[in-house]
């Protein structure tokens, strides 16, 4: 058999036509060589959730149909689809019967537009004046192992990464409360203008876990604005055990959620959403002679995009398919694997590092004097991803820490390739220390 060149190899590639056929196999072939695969059940990287059959076909559907978002009566049934998913899973997470929220690009974007929400609550005049006009220093909270896109919201928003004031955690459990009231104070006394905490609920290292209720009281005292970054953390909205934990959810002004990392539908789909309905449409409203008068329900003058494509219709997809009871059932079982991964961690020699019930696991190797260094762990690591059982990585706490970190992201993951997993770590030890006495 010949191997066939890559279509990006090929020398006359955008100069001559070739079929269709030929460049989608291409694709193809090149996306099956040249990637990470995140669609397997042996990937515990970084939250990506592997699409569901239907979740592609909805995507295709709405491709080929190609509704334009940007206005409600040039699109009213994807529209109302997307509406749906939100109030549904706004429900899920207790913002009531008034829920609003849009479909992002993913968690980023959510987490910039609820900083864009925060802001034009507290400083009305903003739209108009500009920061030059705001009567002081405006400061937001977030804790140091908060999702680097809100530093980045914050520096675009013009506000500059001063703007962002740091809070400790211990990494294990979440932002302080106490560390955030004795911050908001001095800030406050030395006239500053705090507007908005963000509470991450499953940060992205560790999955921590930050206090929503107790920074909701602290939040509320100072009448800010509460954002809770729930991208991936929110699965436990959706799973019994864990739902508990989400009930302060409701006292959020507005929340991130990815399905695109645990629904099983493709990237593209992030959503924020807010229980203050007219709060998008004071952020992103406009008045332009090509587009409808009355512009209050249409998606571009309620978000930053303005032709959209129906980023909802997998989510919607997935959600019809398996209704809120499978739903729960795919989280609770990624949950429950994340209790197998952890005690098979335990029970082999190694040492959990972190505390969260949301399956995600940072460790090191208690087996070995050198078993926290991070060339060691970087090696084991190589050694699991070379040998195929599992895709795995180091990740840096925020006490500085490098470990070894595995995350149950794929509905499709069952405890076969979680055991797999945990029996290529052991392997992998061995060789490592193999390698190092031939040193
Ligand atoms: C992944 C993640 C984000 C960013 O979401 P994207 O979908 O990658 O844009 C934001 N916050 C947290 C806590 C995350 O885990």
């Amino acid at each position: 058999m010949t191997t066939r060149v890559s279509l990006l190899d090929e020398p006359d590639l955008f100069e001559a036509p070739r079929s269709a056929d030929d460049v989608v196999e291409g694709l193809a072939r090149g996306l099956d060589a040249g990637r990470v695969d995140t669609t397997s059940p042996r990937y515990f990287g970084h939250f990506t959730s592997a699409p569901e059959d239907v979740a592609l076909r909805a995507e295709a559907v709405a491709s080929a149909a190609n509704p334009q978002l940007a206005t409600r009566s040039h699109a009213a049934f994807a529209v109302a689809c997307e509406e749906r998913v939100v109030g549904a899973i706004g429900r899920r997470f207790g913002l009531g019967a008034d829920v609003d929220g849009i479909f992002t690009s993913g968690g980023a974007e959510a987490n910039a537009v609820a900083l864009q929400l925060a802001l034009a609550r507290a400083f009305p005049d903003l739209a108009a004046r500009g920061l030059r006009a705001l009567p002081g220093d405006p400061l937001l909270y977030v804790s140091d192992a908060g999702h680097a896109s809100v530093t980045r919201a914050a520096r675009l928003a013009g506000l500059g990464e001063a703007a962002v004031r740091v809070v400790p955690t211990d990494d294990v459990h979440g932002m302080k409360p106490t560390a955030l009231g004795e911050l908001l104070a001095r800030d406050r006394d030395r006239g500053a203008i705090p507007f908005l905490v963000v509470a991450t609920f499953g940060t992205t290292s560790s999955g921590a876990l930050d206090p929503v209720a107790e920074l909701a009281g602290l939040v509320e005292r100072h009448g800010l604005w509460l954002h809770v970054d729930a991208a991936w953390g929110g699965l436990a909205a959706f799973t019994p055990t864990l739902r508990a934990r989400t009930l302060a959810f409701a006292r959020a002004d507005s929340i991130t959620f990815d399905p695109h990392k645990t629904l099983g539908v493709p990237l593209g789909a992030g959503m924020l959403l807010t229980r203050h309905p007219g709060a998008l449409g004071e952020v992103y409203r406009e008045r332009a002679g090509y587009m409808p008068r009355d512009a209050s329900r249409d998606p571009y003058a309620r978000g930053p995009t303005w032709s959209r494509r129906f980023a909802g219709a997998p989510t919607f997809a997935v959600l019809a398919t398996h209704g809120m009871a499978g739903i729960e059932q795919a989280t609770t079982r990624q949950v429950a694997l994340g209790d197998v991964l952890r005690e098979g961690l335990v029970a082999r020699g190694f040492r959990i590092v972190n505390d969260s019930p949301l399956p995600v696991a940072c460790f090191v190797d208690a087996s070995h004097a050198d078993g926290a260094k991070p060339r060691r762990l970087e090696a084991i690591a190589r050694q699991v991803v070379v040998g195929g059982a599992g895709w795995l990585t180091l990740v840096r706490l925020s006490t500085g820490a490098r470990v070894l970190r595995a995350c149950i992201t794929n509905p499709q993951t069952r405890e076969e390739h979680v055991v797999g997993l945990l029996d290529a770590l052991v392997a992998a030890r061995l060789e490592v220390d193999a390698a190092a006495r031939e040193g």
